[in-house]
């Protein structure tokens, strides 16, 4: 078994090995806190929550350290507080806005089956490493000081563009780039700026005299060194944040610790569209985690996720999710069999592993699945039902009671448990009645809603009725 990832970097599948076995090291890119997430953002949550736990597998998970930064300084959230607290001073209404979504947010991931990485930092609480950071550019003639900006001068960095793979005139081309006077050449980004008043501000790097605040890129350089040092293993995020933000983030880590290398492998998800369109407010099919957990439980959206390569583009669909729901109740209804989930070791099959060590590869793993679960129903059951839970378990599933599985299906398909259990009830009465007709319309107005109905004994021979939900 090979362990390998494609990096971004050097556009090739390549072996991994930490720089330090002891201290397995990886940053994502983490939300910006001024709403709720969508379920193009659940996609990385979800991608590297499967790495972190593979990695922990691997090498233990006191080995591995998972840093998820919480951008909490952004002219959307300023906007957004302006807007939902105009009475309060927008300072205070920042903080109502950062932390009500970061409450939001973790409820919602934890919904999805993600574990909480290992530290999540926030922006606001490394600003001194951001001016150290920016002090460091200064002084090795990356970086300059104009009209109260700091910026960052590309030409400096020769490499700079290699994640992209564009040159600077291809870069210029294709990116809305400021066309600012203060900046020597426009691909320059900015570092540091002032605040506008009333806005948040810090003491300024560089001299400045006026109180500024950084720019979005030196937030992640800063966070990634406090907490995993001048160079590390990973550095992911959705294939949107290539250029210019990990482009940038490159360019300031490498040029102010003078490294080759800001991190060794570079992954980024695909994009997430829905029902064959790109997701956006105003094509109205902008879809949030928080809406899709009200109609699906979140191990169907995590397997629906997880169906697609994370490399390659996804298309989120209503039918998929019905197929990803089926899928797993097939699993469930074996695996739940197989007694106390919550005891089960998270321990996956070697085949499921082999398939997650070759760059994530998800849909194999679950093809693997598929074959543990038949071989548990047609040949030697115990075992491959052990490794088909022990693998569900290690994937972040089968963390819900059968009673909770149920409770969610019902709830994803709009049933009324009440309401079948009074039909049922009545049906009850009829058959006792010998009313077979009345009996048999109850089954159909119930087969109407979804509802199988199973006729059985008790242990003392008298009659009982169960059901489920068909999907
Ligand atoms: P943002 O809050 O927009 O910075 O995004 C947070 C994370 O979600 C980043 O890693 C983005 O790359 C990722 N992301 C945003 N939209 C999508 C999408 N439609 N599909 C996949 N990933 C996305
Ligand atoms: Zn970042």
């Amino acid at each position: 078994m090979t362990l390998a990832f494609y990096d971004t970097l050097t556009k090739e599948k390549r072996a991994f090995a930490p720089l330090d076995r002891d201290r397995v090291r990886m940053y994502v890119c983490g939300p910006t806190v001024y709403d709720f997430a969508h379920i193009g953002n659940a996609r990385p949550v979800i991608v590297f929550d499967v790495l972190f736990r593979l990695l922990r597998h691997l090498y233990g998970a006191e080995h591995v350290t998972y840093v998820r930064n919480i951008t909490d300084v952004d002219d959307k959230i300023n906007d957004r507080a302006a807007r939902d607290y105009p009475d309060l001073p927008l300072n205070q209404g920042i903080r109502k806005v950062t932390e009500l979504t970061e409450r939001q947010f973790h409820e919602d991931v934890d919904a999805l089956g993600c574990l909480r990485p290992t530290i999540e930092p926030r922006a606001t609480e490394h600003i001194a490493e951001m001016r150290a950071i920016i002090e460091k550019l200064i002084a090795g003639g990356h970086a300059y000081v104009a009209e109260d900006h700091v910026l960052f001068s590309v030409a400096t960095m020769p490499a700079y563009g290699q994640l992209a793979r564009r040159s600077l005139d291809e870069m210029l081309a294709g990116a809305r780039v400021d066309v600012a006077p203060y900046k020597r050449e426009p691909m320059d980004f900015v570092l540091w700026k002032p605040s506008k008043p009333g806005e948040p501000s810090w003491p300024s790097p560089g001299g400045i005299t006026v109180a500024g605040r950084p720019g979005w890129h030196v937030e992640c350089s800063a966070m990634a060194w406090k907490h995993l040092g001048e160079r590390f293993d990973i550095h992911g995020g959705g294939i949107d944040l290539v250029f210019p933000h990990h482009e940038n983030e490159i360019a300031q880590s490498c040029c102010a610790f003078h490294q080759q290398r800001m991190a060794e492998t570079w992954m980024h998800n695909g994009f997430l569209q829905v029902e064959g369109e790109k997701m956006s407010k105003s094509l109205g099919n902008f879809i949030t985690i928080r809406q899709l957990l009200a109609d699906w439980p979140g191990e169907v959206l995590r397997l629906n996720m997880l169906k697609t390569h994370y490399r390659s583009p996804i298309d989120w669909t209503l039918k998929g999710l019905e197929e990803s729901a089926k899928v797993l109740d097939e699993w469930y209804a074996l695996s739940g069999a197989a007694g106390n989930r919550s005891e089960e070791p998270a321990r996956p099959d070697q085949s499921v592993l082999d398939a997650l060590c070759d760059d994530l590869n998800t849909p194999r793993a679950i093809a693997e699945l598929h074959q543990l679960r038949s071989k548990a129903v047609h040949g030697d059951g115990a075992q491959f039902l052990q490794a088909l839970t022990g693998s569900l378990r290690f994937l972040g599933f089968l963390k819900v009671s059968d009673a909770e599985w149920n409770a969610a299906k019902q709830k994803s398909a709009g049933v009324d448990a009440q309401a079948v259990e009074a039909l049922i009830a009545r049906r009850r009465e009829a058959r006792a009645q010998k009313n077979f007709a009345e009996s048999d319309r109850i089954r159909d107005e119930l087969a109407a809603m979804g509802v199988v109905l199973k006729d059985g004994k008790d242990a003392e021979g008298r009659p009982v009725t169960t059901w489920e939900i068909a999907r």
